[in-house]
């Protein structure tokens, strides 16, 4: 079977993510505008950056209620970090949520300052993996999504049907365990 993966290009850590795909020969391509949705595709991959910022892209540019819809009508998606938050269906804090369609709270810019930037290895989904995180948010109630991965006691990565988000970036890691693992979603 040949794969096709949307990559959310509005803002931020896009590109590595298409790198990524690229060496597990993976086609993929870019979303930037309402055109681009209308393509077909089999996963879509929304980026880390600024949530805010990717949020209002969305909106602006009428890209959101298509994406939700994609989303709800069961289409593979993967948020990594900014893109975990944009998933979410609640903000600790009360900033409105964006998609909404993960049944999770997460907590946004949640290691403060001295740990805003960090790098461990941990298990997801029972395998020990490299996890990069940059100003990262965890997940601070899991709701009905089931837990794939935690460190010092956070929840890092969720799994809702056909949704899988990571608080990490493996874009940036030298690792393609939670490709596969999103990759085996669409089978
Ligand atoms: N701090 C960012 C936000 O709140 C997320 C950081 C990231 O995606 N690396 O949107």
């Amino acid at each position: 079977m040949s794969l096709k993966i949307a990559v959310l290009a509005l803002q931020g850590a896009f590109a590595e993510h298409e790198k990524k795909l690229s060496e597990l020969g993976i086609e993929s391509f870019e979303i930037r505008q309402l055109p681009d949705i209308v393509r077909s595709f089999d996963g879509l991959i929304i980026p880390g950056g600024e949530s805010t910022v990717q949020g209002k892209l969305l909106r602006d540019l009428e890209l959101f209620e298509p994406i939700k819809q994609h989303i709800e009508n069961g289409l593979p998606v993967f948020g990594t970090c900014a893109g975990m938050i944009l998933l979410a269906e609640k903000i600790d804090g009360g900033e409105p949520a964006h998609l909404a369609t993960m049944p999770v709270t997460v907590k946004r810019n949640a290691y403060g300052r001295q740990l805003g930037s960090f790098f461990t290895r941990d298990y997801f989904d029972g395998k020990e993996i490299p996890m990069s995180f940059i100003r990262a948010p965890y997940i601070s109630d899991i709701g009905s999504a089931e837990v794939l991965a935690e460190t010092g006691g956070k929840i890092v990565a969720a799994r809702y049907n056909n949704q899988l988000v990571t608080a990490f970036h493996p874009e940036l890691c030298d690792d393609m365990y939670v490709y596969e693992y999103f990759l085996s979603m669409m089978k």
